[in-house]
């Protein structure tokens, strides 16, 4: 199990199909830069095209209009993509990580990102399997804010908590174990999914993305107090910037809106998806 060799060149999609696909890659881009604050945005938004579950002929089409980073679920399924795809492309992984997937991730040359990691145990076996000639890879806590069972991610933090208290939170620890022990990592930043009620509502500001920008706060001022101050090079973005992933296809603007770095389209570029289940079966 380590990344292919490429294999026969990728199918390109039918001429229609590319004529959809630029139609609505366009279309979200355009959203995004009218979503994004005007004020106080440091940079570009980065769009990750989500194409779990779709053809390497729909990703060739968008990587012909310029679109470079997307996101996979599925371990096996970004394997054979990227080895197909050329090699500039930025792959972020999102989908649940496991520690027994580390290697076979970490044999994909142009992984670009990991967005899911949430435990010490996960970055120690991402970091040991990473080799020392690469850059470090990219890699986003998972928060869960919106405290669901059923998604992943660990506790957000709380602003005005106690030093002691977020000091000893699973978050924090976390962090830190990143910087001190896990030299072929970059915790570049901070990633949720958010409950779908909260993205439903559109009344009303996204609660998830809002704890989520507090996570980061309480985070960037403990890590400074720990030591690991903005312009130590050990975590964040080049201006040393923790980076927040979250928005969807239902809810980027919203999400945009609130500060988001990196939003992560599915649906909205690629079109519905079969469900999970009609996929395994
Ligand atoms: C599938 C998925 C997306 C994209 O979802 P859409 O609603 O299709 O835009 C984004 N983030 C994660 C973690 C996903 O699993």
């Amino acid at each position: 199990m380590s990344a292919a060799v490429p294999t026969a060149p990728v199918a390109r999609a039918s001429a229609e199909r590319i004529d959809e696909l630029k139609e609505s890659l366009a279309e979200i881009r355009q959203r995004i830069q009218a979503a994004r604050p005007s004020q106080g945005a440091t940079s570009q938004p980065t769009l990750v095209a989500v194409s779990k579950y779709k053809p390497a002929s729909d990703i060739l089409a968008c990587y012909d209009e310029g679109q470079l980073d997307f996101g996979e679920n599925y371990v096996q399924e970004l394997v054979e993509k990227a080895a197909q795809l050329p090699q500039d492309i930025r792959w972020h992984f999102i989908g649940t990580f496991q520690s027994n997937k580390a290697k076979i991730l970490a044999s994909i040359p142009n992984l670009y990102a990991l967005q899911t990691l949430h435990s010490a145990k996960g970055a120690t076996a991402l970091n040991k399997v990473l080799s020392a000639d690469r850059p470090a890879l990219n890699v986003f806590l998972q928060v869960n804010t919106s405290g669901e069972e059923s998604k992943s991610g660990v506790h957000p933090l709380v602003r005005d908590a106690p030093e002691s208290e977020v000091d000893s939170a699973e978050l924090v620890q976390i962090a830190k174990h990143i910087l001190t022990e896990c030299p072929h990592l970059r915790l570049q930043g901070l990633m949720t999914i958010g409950s779908l009620s909260e993205s439903l509502s559109k009344e009303k500001e996204n609660e998830d993305f809002r704890r989520l920008v507090a996570t980061r706060e309480v985070l960037e001022a403990t890590l400074a107090r720990a030591g690991f101050p903005k312009d130590s090079g050990k975590w964040g973005d080049e201006s040393g910037r923790l980076l927040l992933s979250m928005g969807m296809s239902s809810d980027f603007e919203a999400a945009l809106a609130a500060g988001s770095d990196i939003v992560r389209v599915g649906t909205g570029i690629f079109g519905s998806r079969p469900k999970k289940e009609e996929v395994k079966a």
